[in-house]
């Protein structure tokens, strides 16, 4: 199957009279005839549902989705991006051990692994995504036990050389785990650059129609833990919380991340996705190579209309040829990047805030990469407490706008971004 084809039929097989579309199966328990089937599946000697916080068929045919479109060997669905990215590292690293993280991550995710998982004993070093190989191998330690980074990151739009960071993690025997939200499977496939494990946050164009808040993480089933056992023990001796269960040993290259993630994280945290959740996640899947291509020609136009205004003083989008990234971005998503584009106006915060002001297609939210239009002015909203001088070295500056291109006509969305800029 094409990735096309994949978005509308991958995932469920409907039988002989049975419903066309994936059920909702709104039911937290599972019924069986004897004790002893159900001990089979406590025991992970048989698969089947027992409690929906363990797993739910809804969610997994979703998940199934998602991992053929990665081309994965395993998924899994989370309640949130957050908890997808919070699972995928804390599967393999623990209280004393070390991860490398991209320094351009999500501000969600980087508050995760700087704040509530360093409290939890796991270090992290945050590096420059576009560092020299030199400095990237510098950063490992004996304790690091994995890296991560965004294919394309939000919302500094900083494309990462996925093949690079690949490299280095194999070279010093750990996974790369790539955030894949904002690129999709659509655009990129991090699998086939060397990433070892993709995370999503749904919750964006996945979704795609601001309905339901979610994640994903889905295993490439190619690193191989036993070569590396005394680095992954959780993964490679037994656990002693399910009857002494090796998980690479028993579920093999393809299978032991997720079900370790499953059996153990899920168990134990609790972060699942609501069945009704995962059916929406599913409508939003069905559209998802349709949408794409829009997002990105939408974002295209919107971000050439920027670079040519004289009241603009900067646009950073990849698929711009003067960006930093558009050799990579052709690379590695040669179909189109995403829908958001970060720009400056002339003028600064005063303008940047008059400019919101005139906007009519485009709505204020703090929400990124989905159908409707929306855009945020950083410094007068989720970054107001800090000064010029803070919001510079943030990255983040005071005229900073950025601007989600959706999927309505593009010269709507065009006109609307003239009629604001006149409007200062
Ligand atoms: C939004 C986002 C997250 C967090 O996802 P939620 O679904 O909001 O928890 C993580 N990573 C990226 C790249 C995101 O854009």
């Amino acid at each position: 199957m094409q990735r096309e084809t994949m978005c509308i039929q991958a995932g469920y097989e409907p039988k002989n009279g049975e419903s066309r579309m994936i059920p909702i199966v709104q039911s937290t328990t599972f019924k069986y005839d004897s004790s002893e089937d159900m001990g089979k599946l406590f025991d992970l000697e048989a698969s089947g549902y027992f409690y929906t916080r363990l797993q739910n068929p809804t969610n997994d045919y979703v998940a199934a989705k998602i991992c053929a479109l990665e081309g994965g060997t395993a998924a899994m669905l989370t309640s949130s991006g957050q908890a997808a990215n919070f699972y995928a590292v804390f599967n393999i690293a623990g209280c004393g051990d070390h991860v490398i993280a991209a320094s351009t991550i999500y501000g969600g995710t980087f508050n995760l692994f700087s704040v509530t998982m360093k409290r939890m004993g796991v270090e992290f070093t945050f590096i420059d995504p576009d560092c020299s190989e030199e400095e990237l191998a510098a950063a490992f330690k004996p304790n690091t036990k994995a890296v991560f980074g965004e294919t394309i990151a939000n919302p500094a739009l900083i494309v990462l050389d996925i093949p690079k960071f690949a490299k280095a993690a194999h070279e010093h025997g750990v996974p790369l785990i790539i955030d894949n939200t904002f690129a999709t499977p659509i655009n990129c496939r991090p699998f086939e650059w060397g990433a070892d494990i993709v995370t999503h946050s749904t919750t964006k164009y996945m979704d795609g129609h601001d309905a339901a808040v979610g994640g994903c993480i889905v295993d490439s089933g190619k690193f191989d833990w036993m070569a590396h056992a005394d680095k992954f023990p959780g993964l490679t001796t037994p656990d002693d919380s399910y009857h002494g269960v090796v998980y690479a040993e028993k579920f093999g290259l393809g299978g032991a991340f997720i079900t370790k993630c499953t059996a153990q994280l899920m168990r134990d945290f609790g972060s699942i996705q609501a069945p009704m959740n995962a059916y929406l996640l599913n409508l939003g899947l069905e559209s998802l190579h349709v949408r794409m291509p829009r997002h990105c020609e939408n974002a295209q136009k919107v971000a050439e209309f920027l670079e040519a205004h004289p009241m603009i003083e900067w646009v950073n989008y990849p698929g711009l040829k003067s960006n930093k990234y558009y050799d990579l971005a052709q690379k590695m998503m040669p179909n189109g990047t995403c829908g958001v584009i970060a720009f400056g106006v002339k003028g600064g915060r005063k303008a940047a805030e008059k400019f919101m002001a005139g906007l009519k297609v485009a709505m204020i939210a703090t929400h990124v990469a989905d159908a409707h239009t929306c855009v945020l002015h950083p410094a007068s909203a989720t970054h107001r407490q800090m000064n010029d001088a803070e919001l510079i070295a943030a990255g983040v500056g005071p005229d900073l706008v950025r601007l989600s291109v959706g999927i309505e006509n593009v010269d709507d969305i065009i006109a609307d971004v003239d009629n604001a800029l006149k409007n200062i």
